[in-house]
């Protein structure tokens, strides 16, 4: 039987991360970095962690998100410090874009950007003019709109992010087991995982980090906990222009008048997708649709569930029109369909379970790329010692979801409450 001091069962962005900071840590304090076990059942970062846009950015409606958001772009920035690994990014910022009302300003907009004043994080509300400067002469901006700028935010190539996890991997001597499957647990009286079994090993570890994202709540109903985890389907489409030979510095933009987030791709093609749906009532409605918890998330791996419709593709068209002068002959070059992994708040799920003692979870909800590395750290800080970022962590701990509160969420879902449709959640 083999032992290890914690197993890492997922190797998306948010396990491998997790696996090298503990594994980082040990090493610093003499201890053995080969003892954190990563457990993979594909290949590394062939999930969701294959499937984003690359984007890292604070702002955000939550404000430990907002700051975790901070703290994270930092560490991108010095990932070499981190991981021990360099990979290549770019700081083009963010534009945000939402409507004006009839004052001709946006209070929610203008709420958010003082809350991110206060922590503080750079998102400034700019003028038309101001927002022109910063974009490429192919944007339209438009005169009933609003515009933010967040100036610190990048993006990466998920591709060169997929290879710098291999390598921090390999370098921090984290042993991976690779295309092996966790199946099911043994736990004692004292609610202890005390055996993990895969398709090839009996296992025992110390502490046990849950990274398996969607997977989770199929997984871990084995355990009798729930996990309310579930995936809500998006299209991603890259178009094709005349910009290959140009090396474009185009902000991120995020569309909140068109629902769609834009940024340049690899030989400058533009990236969209649409974001996560925020209203509680469609949240709700995506828990009851989906059958994860019956059949796990593994349909996201089927290739039938990645195709894309003629309709959608039309659909991305008309909103990259009106956004982008010089897509007007665009042409399709790649597009997909993705999956967001979403829990009933919208938030992440972070720190100790409740019930079984030596699980922790490190669960994302849609938007946790951009937080892998300060996930991986807050991990770090939960099993070898607490601090700021496990206090950070603990806003965001499985045990909101008790009884009550889950009673209430399908009661939603069962159409009884749509009036917490106005409960938006966090951005
Ligand atoms: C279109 C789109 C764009 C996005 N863009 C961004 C963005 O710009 N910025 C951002 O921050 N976020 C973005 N996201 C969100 C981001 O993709 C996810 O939040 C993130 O990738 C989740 O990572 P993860 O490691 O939790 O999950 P995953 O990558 O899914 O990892 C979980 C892993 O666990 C493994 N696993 C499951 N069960 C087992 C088992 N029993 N045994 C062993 N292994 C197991 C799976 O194979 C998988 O590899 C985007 C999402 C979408 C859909």
């Amino acid at each position: 039987m083999k032992k290890f001091h914690t197993v890492i069962i997922g190797g998306g962005c948010l396990g491998t991360a997790s696996a090298v900071s503990l594994a980082r840590h040990l090493k610093k304090t003499n201890g053995n970095p080969a003892s954190i076990c990563l457990i993979e059942k594909n290949v590394l970062a062939s999930a969701l962690s294959i499937r984003h846009s690359g984007i890292v950015r604070a702002a955000n409606a939550d404000n430990v998100a907002a700051k975790l958001g901070q703290i994270s772009t930092d560490m991108w920035n010095n990932l070499k410090d981190i991981w021990g690994v360099e990979i290549e990014l770019e700081r083009f910022g963010a534009l945000w874009i939402a409507a004006k009302d009839e004052n001709s300003t946006n209070p929610k907009w203008d709420q958010l950007a003082k809350d991110l004043k206060s922590i503080p994080i750079k998102f400034k509300k700019i003028n038309k003019d101001a927002a022109l400067k910063i974009c490429p002469d192919f944007i339209n901006l438009f005169d009933d709109e609003v515009f933010y700028h967040e100036p610190e935010a990048i993006q990466l190539d998920p591709a060169y992010v997929r290879k710098g996890l291999y390598d921090a991997i390999n370098q921090s001597d984290v042993s991976f087991f690779e295309k092996e499957e966790v199946i099911r647990f043994k736990k004692d009286a004292s609610d202890k995982i005390t055996e993990i079994i895969t398709t090839k090993h009996v296992i025992k570890a110390d502490y046990v980090i849950n990274a398996a994202g969607p997977w989770s709540s199929s997984l871990f109903s084995k355990l009798g906990i729930a996990v309310p985890v579930s995936v809500e389907p998006v299209f991603v489409v890259n178009w094709l222009n005349n910009l290959a030979t140009h090396k474009i510095s185009m902000p991120i933009i995020a569309d909140y008048v068109n629902r769609a987030y834009f940024r340049s791709w690899r030989d400058g093609e533009i990236h969209m997708h649409q974001p996560r749906k925020r209203g509680i009532h469609e949240t709700s409605t995506t828990f009851a649709d989906n059958p994860l918890s019956v059949i796990g998330a593994d349909f996201i791996n089927d290739p039938v569930n990645q195709i894309q419709n003629y309709s959608q593709i039309k659909q991305y068209e008309d909103i990259a029109h009106k956004r982008f002068k010089n897509l007007d002959h665009a042409v399709f070059s790649s597009g997909y369909r993705s999956y967001f992994d979403i829990t009933p708040d919208l938030k992440f799920i972070l720190g100790p379970d409740n019930k079984i003692k030596n699980l922790i979870h490190c669960l994302g909800s849609g938007q946790a790329f951009k937080f892998a590395p300060v996930f991986g750290e807050m991990m770090a800080q939960y099993i070898l010692k607490p601090g700021l970022l496990s206090q950070y962590g603990d806003s965001f701990s499985i045990k909101r979801f008790d009884k009550t509160y889950m009673k209430n969420f399908w009661k939603k879902v069962n159409g009884k409450e749509y009036s917490f449709y106005q409960e938006n959640s966090a951005l």
